[in-house]
């Protein structure tokens, strides 16, 4: 095929133009183009990040002459609901979106006391392989556009403004990418959907940069990339291994850049964002759960601006690992701790629901 076919091809899997994909210029730039004055763009932005409106009919300030054709233009439905799934009494809910394609994703809310998580999907599949996560075994599709990405926190936003969610209404607080995807392989929608996220109404939807988590395999360049931006964000590393040998076949991109690349460019994130460094370890019986590991883990790490946070292996079809057995799990958290190491346990949420960190599969389960 030729190149010009691959690119078309490309172009017509992207998601349609929203108003969330633009910045404020460029969203009353295309307005303008529409022959409608920019200042409805302020007012679509009000409506899309304040009130979380999703559609022109909810906007009853725009004349209704016009409403239709800056609905059609800047607010296509992106994603629609095929499925979704709750458990912890409500508290935690996946949704199972379909892009305009046919594409799917999953984007997970978390509720908690005083603050509320949403999980977002930066990719429909993903190209990392890593062989203990579900998303990893289908490969990549594509790169979700950024307002695909700052509509899953719409959703989930809607829904506890909404008082859906057991607990009265409420806002989403935080932001973890840590859905289906690899983000820093999909930087120029991911930095715009942050941005998106973060700015105050009316041009985002407010939330804190520090309350948002970029979680990456560790590319290299485009962790630079993200220190450059000087953004409070806080990165999470997912580590797994604390040498190249095993890091190589539980995260293959560590063949392209080893553990002590990862980890510079880590800290080098670390003094420019000014947060600790999250470094994720799965802990996986036999596999990486040795003590001697957890000696050479806290050996990178002491003294540095890090927490580790252990990550009970969820369970994927067809994969043949376990999750440790949790004494030896807290014999490794005592060692790091030893070293001085700040180490927590995550509470993961949503195994029963296939919700959980590493099982996001996007597939309809059999009943
Ligand atoms: N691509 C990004 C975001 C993915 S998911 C990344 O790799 O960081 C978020 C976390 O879940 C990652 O640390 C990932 O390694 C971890 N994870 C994947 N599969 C898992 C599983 N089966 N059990 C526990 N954690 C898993």
């Amino acid at each position: 095929m030729s190149v010009m076919g691959v690119v078309s091809r490309q172009e017509s899997r992207r998601a349609p133009l929203h108003l969330a994909d633009l910045d404020r210029a460029g969203r009353r730039a295309a307005v303008r183009d529409l022959g409608q004055p920019p200042f409805r763009a302020d007012q679509m932005s009000r409506h899309y990040f304040g009130r979380l409106a999703e559609s022109a009919a909810e906007m009853t300030d725009l004349p209704a002459a016009a409403r239709d054709a800056l609905g059609r233009a800047l607010l296509p439905r992106l994603l629609d609901p095929l499925r979704e799934l709750a458990c912890d009494g409500g508290l935690t809910r996946k949704t199972l979106w379909r892009a305009h394609d046919g594409a799917r994703v999953e984007s997970v809310l978390m509720r908690y006391p005083g603050r509320a998580t949403m999980c977002v999907s930066s990719q429909a599949g993903c190209g990392m392989a890593c062989p203990f996560c579900a998303t990893g075994q289908a490969g990549l599709t594509r790169n979700l556009s950024t307002a695909e990405i700052v509509a899953q926190v719409v959703n989930g936003a809607r829904a506890l403004a909404r008082g859906e969610v057991p607990g009265g209404p409420g806002r989403v607080s935080n932001v973890v990418f840590m859905g289906m995807g690899e983000p820093l392989a999909n930087y120029a929608a991911v930095a715009a959907a942050i941005r998106r996220m973060t700015d105050p109404v009316p041009d985002g939807l407010g939330i804190s940069r520090r309350a948002v988590t970029v979680s990456t395999v560790g590319l290299v360049p485009a962790i630079r990339r993200l220190a450059g931006e000087r953004w409070p964000v806080r990165l999470a590393v997912s580590l797994h291994a604390p040498d190249d040998e095993l890091r190589d076949e539980l995260v293959p991109v560590n063949r392209r850049w080893k553990v002590a690349e990862v980890l510079d460019a880590a800290w080098e994130y670390a003094a420019a964002s000014g947060r600790r460094v999250s470094v994720e370890y799965a802990m996986i019986r036999g596999v990486n759960d040795h003590a001697w590991r957890a000696d050479a883990l806290a050996g990178l790490l002491a003294g540095r601006r890090a927490h580790v946070n252990l990550i009970p292996l969820n369970p994927t079809p067809g994969s043949r690992w376990a999750a440790s057995d949790p004494a030896v799990q807290a014999e490794f958290g005592a060692r790091l701790a030893g070293r001085g190491v700040p180490v927590t346990v995550r509470d993961t949420r949503g195994r029963e629901i296939d919700g959980a960190c590493g099982q996001l599969a996007a597939t309809i389960p059999p009943r």
